[in-house]
Protein backbone atom coordinates (compact mmCIF):
# COMPACT_ATOMS: atom_id res chain seq x y z
CA UNK A 1 0.00 0.00 0.00
CA UNK A 2 1.42 3.16 -0.76
CA UNK A 3 0.10 6.44 -0.53
CA UNK A 4 0.54 10.45 -2.36
CA UNK A 5 -0.23 13.59 -1.52
CA UNK A 6 -3.23 15.36 -3.26
CA UNK A 7 -2.37 18.12 -5.10
CA UNK A 8 -5.35 20.03 -4.62
CA UNK A 9 -6.22 19.94 -0.77
CA UNK A 10 -3.01 18.22 0.19
CA UNK A 11 -4.24 15.53 1.86
CA UNK A 12 -2.29 12.20 1.86
CA UNK A 13 -4.41 9.59 0.01
CA UNK A 14 -4.05 5.77 0.12
CA UNK A 15 -3.34 4.04 -3.56
CA UNK A 16 -3.98 0.19 -3.65
CA UNK A 17 -1.29 -1.84 -5.78
CA UNK A 18 -2.34 -2.54 -9.20
CA UNK A 19 -4.38 -0.25 -11.80
CA UNK A 20 -7.51 -2.88 -11.67
CA UNK A 21 -8.38 -1.00 -8.23
CA UNK A 22 -9.32 2.70 -10.02
CA UNK A 23 -12.02 0.83 -11.68
CA UNK A 24 -13.88 -1.15 -8.88
CA UNK A 25 -16.23 0.50 -6.06
CA UNK A 26 -13.45 -0.40 -3.67
CA UNK A 27 -12.83 3.04 -3.15
CA UNK A 28 -11.73 2.44 0.74
CA UNK A 29 -8.86 1.25 -0.71
CA UNK A 30 -8.19 3.88 -3.05
CA UNK A 31 -8.13 7.33 -2.41
CA UNK A 32 -7.41 8.85 -5.38
CA UNK A 33 -6.05 8.55 -8.83
CA UNK A 34 -3.85 10.35 -11.27
CA UNK A 35 -5.36 12.63 -13.97
CA UNK A 36 -3.52 12.97 -17.52
CA UNK A 37 -4.28 15.69 -19.49
CA UNK A 38 -3.82 15.79 -23.07
CA UNK A 39 -3.30 19.28 -23.66
CA UNK A 40 -0.57 19.83 -21.76
CA UNK A 41 0.97 16.52 -21.02
CA UNK A 42 0.99 17.32 -17.13
CA UNK A 43 -0.32 14.88 -14.93
CA UNK A 44 -2.18 15.37 -11.20
CA UNK A 45 -2.55 13.53 -8.40
CA UNK A 46 -6.13 14.36 -6.61
CA UNK A 47 -8.21 12.77 -4.28
CA UNK A 48 -11.71 11.55 -4.91
CA UNK A 49 -13.48 14.62 -3.33
CA UNK A 50 -10.93 17.39 -5.11
CA UNK A 51 -12.28 14.82 -8.41
CA UNK A 52 -15.73 15.19 -7.32
CA UNK A 53 -15.42 18.79 -7.77
CA UNK A 54 -14.28 18.47 -11.19
CA UNK A 55 -16.08 19.34 -13.95
CA UNK A 56 -17.40 16.60 -16.29
CA UNK A 57 -14.51 17.39 -18.90
CA UNK A 58 -11.46 19.14 -16.91
CA UNK A 59 -8.27 20.61 -17.74
CA UNK A 60 -5.63 21.59 -15.87
CA UNK A 61 -6.67 24.91 -14.81
CA UNK A 62 -9.52 23.91 -13.06
CA UNK A 63 -7.26 20.93 -10.98
CA UNK A 64 -5.26 24.84 -10.38
CA UNK A 65 -8.42 26.17 -9.63
CA UNK A 66 -9.31 23.67 -6.80
CA UNK A 67 -6.78 25.02 -4.10
CA UNK A 68 -7.93 28.16 -4.26
CA UNK A 69 -11.48 27.94 -3.62
ZN1 LIG B 1 -7.88 16.42 -2.50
Amino acid sequence: MASDTCEACGEQVKIAGGIANLWTLENDATGGMTLEFDSDGSEHFLCFDCIDRLPDDPTAADVAGLDEE
